[in-house]
């Protein structure tokens, strides 16, 4: 059989813990066998991270920005326990956060939904896409504790140093408590609507916005603003399209995604994205069917699965132990990325295996063989869910692909 050929290389980030062992067996035993894989490899694997002083992680950023696609496998974000397991010369910062610094990009979280497997919320029977403006606000707070008697006040200062407004935050008479300041940038909120708007054209999905205007009148305002702004350059665009968008209040946002049936993008602000992926995560079922996507504003795409390393089943792999550790996430994210590449190529025959591989991943799921995290999810009439191991799943996708 002839295998695939590609033109350009994709780049690939290595990784940690039990998504390393499935990454490379992903690779060998469904993607190796048909494509005539190119790749530009980079390992991210801590180890490699803490040798090359975490140089790696910048290069293969700076590699997404030239090729365009890449595909990252789940890595560990240092935290003291890792110091003493990794003998680490520092406590590097996590990965995901540098990329995203260097692409200035978005984060795009979609469920992966098959049949079979029901989400908690029984009406969203379609892909809930939720992007997280992930800069600023509370995340890049600075906070203190304010003594009694204490007068905090917001000031201004121009280049020169003169103060140019003062307002009182408050008056801290008679008590003490805490104070904040926050900030966000235009040119960051602008750059997210594009990418928002850009990916909701793309993928033709309605989508929605929102603040608490109400309240916070001038911080919210702005995001509003420059969203209904930003929007202009791509209302024609969405109506030849057959998608809308909506601004609304985060609360309406809320009630109007519980009683949808999913297929929108929802676009949310930092600290609501924050919490409402995870809400979003949990009632699609499990984390290991949850796939994430960097966008950047000049169309810079990283690929990967939105779960960590899966620690505790690596630990048990380790003793020898069988595992039975989800790879859907981590096949998407190389699905996507094939995809995106033959897009880009105009390789059709790249991005129509990568939807092969998908179909055959999905298929195996609802023909009712599926890794343990599924088992007690599914639910098809006459199909008893057969627990597989984590190496059993990839081979009955394999052969689901090979036919
Ligand atoms: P995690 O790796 O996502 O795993 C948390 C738990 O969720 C697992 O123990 C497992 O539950 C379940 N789970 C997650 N993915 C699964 C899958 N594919 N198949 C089956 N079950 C799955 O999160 P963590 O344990 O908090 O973090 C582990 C490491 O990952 C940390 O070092 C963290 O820094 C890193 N991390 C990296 C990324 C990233 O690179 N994007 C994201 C998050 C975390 P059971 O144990 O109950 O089976
Ligand atoms: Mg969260």
């Amino acid at each position: 059989m002839e295998k695939i050929q590609m033109t350009t290389p994709i780049v690939e980030m290595d990784g940690d813990e039990m998504t390393r062992v499935l990454w490379k067996r992903i690779k060998e035993i469904l993607i190796l066998p048909y494509v005539d894989l190119k790749t530009e490899y980079y390992d991210l694997g801590l180890q490699h991270r803490d040798e090359t002083a975490d140089t790696v992680t910048v290069e293969s950023a700076l590699a997404t920005k030239k090729y365009g696609v890449a595909v990252k496998c789940a890595t560990i974000t240092p935290n003291v326990q890792r110091m003493s397991e990794y003998r680490l010369h520092e406590m590097w910062k996590s990965p995901n956060g540098t990329i995203r610094r260097i692409l200035d990009g978005t984060v795009f979280r979609a469920p992966i939904v098959c049949r079979g497997i029901r989400s908690y919320v029984p009406t969203w029977t379609k892909p809930i896409v939720l992007a997280r403006h992930a800069y600023g606000d509370v995340y890049s707070a600075v906070d203190a504790v304010a003594a009694e008697g204490n007068k905090v006040y917001l000031v201004a200062e121009d280049k020169e140093g003169r103060e140019v407004s003062r307002q009182l935050v408050h008056d801290f008479n008679g008590t003490t408590g805490v104070v904040q300041g926050m900030h966000n940038c235009d040119a960051s909120i602008r750059s997210f609507a594009h990418t928002c708007f850009k990916y909701a054209l793309e993928q033709k999905l309605p989508m929605i916005f929102a603040t608490k205007d109400t309240i916070s009148k001038v911080y919210d305002g702005r995001f509003k603003q420059i969203f209904a702004e930003t929007y202009a350059q791509y209302e024609a665009a969405f109506e030849r399209a057959g998608i809308w968008y909506l601004y609304t209040l985060i609360d309406d946002a809320v009630a109007r995604v519980v009683r949808s049936e999913g297929g929108l993008l929802w676009a949310c602000k930092n600290y609501d994205g924050d919490v409402m992926s995870d809400m979003v995560a949990t009632a699609y079922g499990s984390l290991g069917m949850m796939t994430s996507v960097l966008v950047s504003p000049d169309g810079k795409y990283e690929y990967e699965a939105a779960h960590g390393t899966v620690t505790r089943h690596y630990y048990k792999y380790l003793k020898g132990e069988e595992t039975s550790t989800n790879s859907v996430a981590t096949i998407f994210a190389w699905t996507g990325a094939l995809k995106k590449r033959g897009e880009l190529d105009g390789n059709a025959a790249l991005s129509a295996f990568a939807a092969r591989l998908e179909r055959a991943t999905l298929q195996t799921i609802e023909e009712g063989e599926m890794t343990g995290d599924l088992v007690p999810l599914f639910s098809r009439e006459g199909i008893t869910p057969k627990k597989l191991s984590s190496e059993g799943f990839l081979q009955a996708v394999a052969e689901r692909l090979a036919q």
